[in-house]
C-alpha cells in the first residue's frame, strides 16, 4: 500500500485500550479516562479483523500499544493471533513495564520478542512524580523480566524533558553498557490535555549528543525513526528521536488504529477515518482511504505550536 507521496505504508500501530495503570503528566489527565462501556471499545475479534485487512493490503509490522496494553484482558491471545497472521513479519509491544514481571514469559511464548519499555528516570521520587502513581522498581523488574526470558530487541523509551530528567542523560545512557538494550531519547511532544510545560521542557534531543560528546560513536539506523549511536564497548545503542522537527515524516510508513475504531493517518492531525463495523471490501477501502489521507508532514511542533490531534497520547498509543 502506497500513499499519495509514494511512501510505502506497511506498519500498523494498534492501541488496544485507553486505560492505564499510570497517569504520566505528559500523556493523560490526572483523573484518568472516562469509564467507557465495553462496547465503545473494539473487541479483540474486531481488532483482529481490521489488522488482517491491513495485512492483506501490505502491512508487515504491527505494534500493540495503549494506554497500557498489558491491562487489556486477552492481550496475550491477541498478540498470538497477530503474530500467526500470514504476512506479519514483526510484532512489537510498547509498555510501561509494570506488568511485565507477570506477563513477559507468556508474551514471549505468544511471539512477542520486540518490546519497548518506557522509562524516563532512574530516581524513584521522580518516577512517582512523572507517572503520578508508578514505582520505579516495578519498571526495572519488568525490564529484568524481559531480559530474563530472552526478549530481543528490547528498547527503552525515554521522553527527554528539560528541567526534569536532562541531568540523567549519562545515567540513562549507561543502561546500554550494563544491559543489551537500546535507550532511545524522544523529544517531548506538545499534544493533548496534559500538564502545561514551559518552553524549556521541549529540549531537542541533540543535547544528548552534546552531553555525551566524544564518548558516542555513530551506529547507523534501526530502519525506523531513531538515529543511533553507541558508547564505546556498550552492549546496546543510544537512539535519538526527533518528533518536534518533521525529520522523519518523509519516510513515515505508519497508520494508527485507536481503541474506539478510528484510523489516524498522522499522529498530529485531527483527521480520523472510522473503520468500526466495516467488513471485507469496505474495510479495505477505508484503510486505503486512511493511507491516502496521510499528509506530507505534521509541521514543526513547539511549546507554542501544539499538535492538531484532538486526542491525548493514551488515546493514540504513541
Ligand atoms: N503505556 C505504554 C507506555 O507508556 O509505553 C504505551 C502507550 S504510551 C502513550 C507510548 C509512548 O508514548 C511512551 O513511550 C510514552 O513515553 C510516549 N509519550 C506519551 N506522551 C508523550 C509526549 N507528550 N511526548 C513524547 N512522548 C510521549
Ligand atoms: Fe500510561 Fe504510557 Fe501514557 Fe504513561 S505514557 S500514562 S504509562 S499510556
Amino acid at each position: 500500500m502506497k500513499d499519495t507521496f509514494g511512501r510505502k505504508i506497511d506498519y500498523l500501530r494498534i492501541s488496544v485500550t485507553d486505560r492505564c495503570n499510570y497517569r504520566c503528566v505528559y500523556c493523560m489527565p490526572e483523573e484518568g479516562v472516562e469509564k467507557r462501556e465495553h462496547d465503545e471499545i473494539l473487541s479483540l475479534e474486531e481488532i483482529e479483523e481490521i489488522a488482517a485487512a491491513a495485512v492483506s493490503l501490505g502491512v508487515r509490522k504491527v505494534r500493540v500499544t495503549g494506554g497500557e496494553p498489558l491491562v487489556r484482558r486477552g492481550v496475550v491471545e491477541l498478540c498470538r493471533r497477530l503474530r500467526a497472521m500470514e504476512g506479519v513479519e514483526d510484532l512489537a509491544v510498547t509498555t510501561n513495564g509494570a506488568l511485565l514481571p507477570a506477563m513477559a514469559q507468556e508474551l514471549k511464548a505468544a511471539g512477542v520478542n520486540r518490546i519497548n519499555i518506557s522509562l524516563d528516570t532512574l530516581r524513584p521520587e521522580r518516577f512517582a512524580a512523572i507517572t503520578r502513581c508508578g514505582r520505579l522498581e516495578d519498571c526495572l523488574a519488568g525490564l529484568r523480566a524481559a531480559l530474563g526470558c530472552g526478549m530481543s530487541p528490547i528498547k527503552i523509551n525515554t521522553v527527554l524533558i528539560g528541567g526534569f530528567n536532562d541531568d540523567e542523560i549519562e545515567d540513562l545512557a549507561e543502561l546500554t553498557v550494563r544491559y543489551p538494550v537500546d535507550v532511545r531519547f524522544i523529544e517531548l511532544m506538545p499534544i493533548g490535555h496534559t500538564v502545561p510545560f514551559g518552553p524549556e521542557a521541549y529540549l531537542p534531543v541533540t543535547v544528548v549528543k552534546e552531553r555525551l560528546g566524544d564518548a558516542l560513536e555513530p551506529a547507523g539506523t534501526d530502519g525506523g525513526v531513531a538515529k543511533l549511536y553507541r558508547l564505546k564497548g556498550a552492549k546496546g545503542r543510544i537512539g535519538l528521536i526527533t518528533p518536534l522537527s518533521c525529520e522523519f515524516c518523509g519516510s513515515c510508513n505508519r497508520l494508527r488504529l485507536t481503541a474506539d475504531g478510528h484510523l489516524k493517518p498522522c499522529l498530529h492531525s485531527a483527521e480520523e477515518i472510522p473503520v468500526r463495523g466495516l467488513h471485507g471490501a469496505a474495510l479495505r477501502q477505508a484503510i486505503l482511504d486512511a493511507a491516502a489521507a496521510k499528509p506530507a508532514s505534521h509541521g514543526a511542533l513547539s511549546a507554542e505550536c501544539r499538535s492538531r490531534s484532538a486526542r491525548d497520547m493514551n488515546r493514540i498509543g504513541g
